[in-house]
């Protein structure tokens, strides 16, 4: 057992509390940064679904109000109807008529004209002017549906430019005029500006960037507020992913890049009622998110700080441990090594025999033991000086510890220019021959002074060999006869207390 090893083992909890603490510090660091990611993620959602539920709320209004309107076609429809079947209009005089006719179409806003056509399509009636203009729609679709269908039921068109000098977006709505035996008389039509949603969206608050869009089913963007380009009413999106995406699933809610200004977007959308009409609430993204985003800068910044500083004060306690920690060691290696020779001292010593005889006990493994006394080492002292004297026992300190091979070997220095070497597992033939090591190793060393002889040591050896009666105290006090043996024999030898008086080796 060397020095370094009896010393690691006190070292082993302070590097384990290191990591504890550092492992417990990024545990809350990560619990931290998950609660706050956690419930930034849960803002941000809910600022997308309180944007998504206002812009729902637009397009609900939209719808309400164009339903309303649609009604009010109808009743315009059924009223030019109704009045164009009574026969006692035809005897009063065309203003009156003209009247009667369109008695109930005021009421509709943004109205375009309304006109009773006969059954070639001629203008019969017109809501413009008492004398009906010139013109024939007999070529427009409701008219050939009207005219196929007897069924009866308002029509809603195709978004359409009117044939005036504006050549504005128009829809119409149209019903079918029956005869008294339900044969086709015509039909009465009423259009819709879709400038009427400009007015209509107008007044609506959805921020600096957005737009309400209205978009007919074939992809025609019939009206924008406000406007994002100039030329963008009339164009053709139906192409456009975002408008496929509209087509395809009627209503709801995604965010995507807008193809006329590559802004960011949450659009909402929705039907307009039963029209062919789409209508389109985009609101910036950037203004959806931007209070989140500011409180989510403020947040993650703060958080950042707190755990950087957490790791930081952390570190420092870390180092602060480990200061503690390797000055702890030095304490201990300092409290088991003997200053002078540098080996194990005495406490040490004592604590080893007492462990690796209580462990040979258990697993009856031989256990040897070297006592080693330097020879006339008072001669050496009164000769040399004791400064001397502790530069020579640091010399043969060293020796020994260079012959000692085992990590498990313990070389200390019992006491005064004696010292002890542990050998758990090594029989007395093996400690012999590593005792016979030590001696000739130190009578080899060369002399300190030109005057002085070379040093040499006395060595008694005494095993354990698994003897169940013996005490620790007898294989220490046995091992001291040995050396004692050596001394009186004659010393710079080596005696084994198994073998006492005839395994002696000299120089
Ligand atoms: P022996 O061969 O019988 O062992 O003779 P010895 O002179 O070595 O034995 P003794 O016990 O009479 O003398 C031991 C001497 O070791 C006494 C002392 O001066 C010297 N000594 C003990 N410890 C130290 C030390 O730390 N430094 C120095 N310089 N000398 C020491
Ligand atoms: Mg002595
Ligand atoms: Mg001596």
């Amino acid at each position: 057992m060397s020095l370094s090893s009896a010393t690691s083992r006190t070292g082993t909890p302070a590097s384990n509390s290191e990591r504890l603490l550092i492992l417990a510090s990024s545990l809350i660091v990560a619990a931290i940064l998950g609660i706050v990611t956690f419930l930034l993620i849960r803002e941000r959602a809910s600022a997308e679904q309180a944007a998504i539920r206002a812009a729902n709320n637009i397009v609900q209004l939209i719808d309400a109000d164009v339903m309303r309107n649609v009604e009010l076609y109808d009743q315009s429809l059924k009223g030019l109807i109704s009045a164009a079947q009574r026969s006692d209009l035809d005897h009063v005089s065309a203003a009156i008529r003209h009247l009667a006719l369109f008695d109930r179409a005021s009421a509709a806003p943004y109205k375009g004209d309304i006109l009773l056509l006969d059954k070639h399509g001629d203008v019969l009636a017109d809501s413009a002017s008492v004398q009906p203009r010139k013109a024939n729609f007999a070529d427009r679709e409701y008219f050939r549906l009207h005219a196929a269908n007897p069924a009866p039921g308002m029509m809603i068109s195709r978004p359409f430019r009117a044939r005036t000098t504006e050549q504005d977006w128009r829809i119409s709505f149209s019903r079918r005029l029956n005869g008294e035996n339900g044969e086709f008389q015509g039909v009465a039509e009423a259009a819709m500006r879709l400038s009427y949603f400009n007015q209509l969206f107008k007044n609506l608050d959805i921020g600096r960037n957005g737009t309400i869009n209205l978009i007919s089913r074939e992809g025609i963007l019939l009206a924008q507020q406000p406007q994002l380009a100039d030329d963008l009413v009339g164009k053709d999106f139906s192409q456009r992913p975002n408008f496929v995406r509209f087509l395809r699933e009627g209503y709801g809610s995604f965010s995507s890049i807008s193809s006329v200004d590559q802004m960011p977007r949450l659009y909402t959308f929705s039907k307009v009622g039963d029209l062919p009409l789409i209508v389109i609430v985009a609101l910036a993204t950037d203004e959806v998110f931007g209070s989140w985003r500011r409180t989510a800068l403020l947040v993650s910044g703060a958080t950042g700080a707190l755990c950087i500083a957490l790791l930081w004060l952390t570190l420092l306690l870390c180092r602060e441990l480990r200061r503690r920690h390797n000055a702890e060691q030095e304490l201990a290696r300092l409290a088991s090594i003997d200053a002078l020779t540098g080996l194990a001292n005495r406490r040490t010593l004592d604590l080893a025999l007492k462990n690796e005889w209580a462990r040979a006990q258990r697993s009856l493994q031989p256990l040897s033991l070297l006592m080693i006394d330097v020879d006339h080492f008072k001669n050496f002292n009164d000769r040399f000086g004791h400064p001397m004297g502790d530069q020579a026992l640091h010399l043969v300190a060293q020796t020994i510890a260079a012959c000692i091979g085992r990590p498990t070997d313990l070389a200390a220095r019992y006491g005064g220019e004696e010292f002890a070497v542990v050998l758990p597992g090594t029989d007395t033939v093996g400690a012999s021959l590593l005792a016979e090591k030590i001696r000739t190793s130190i009578q080899d060393l060369p002399a300190i002074s030109e005057q002085a002889a070379s040093l040499t040591v006395s060595i008694g050896i005494n095993t354990w060999s698994g003897n169940p009666g013996a005490s620790q105290q007898e294989w220490l006090n046995n091992a001291d006869k040995a050396l004692y043996q050596a001394k009186s024999s004659g010393r710079n030898r080596v005696v084994s207390n198994m073998s006492q008086g005839c395994s002696r080796r000299s120089a």
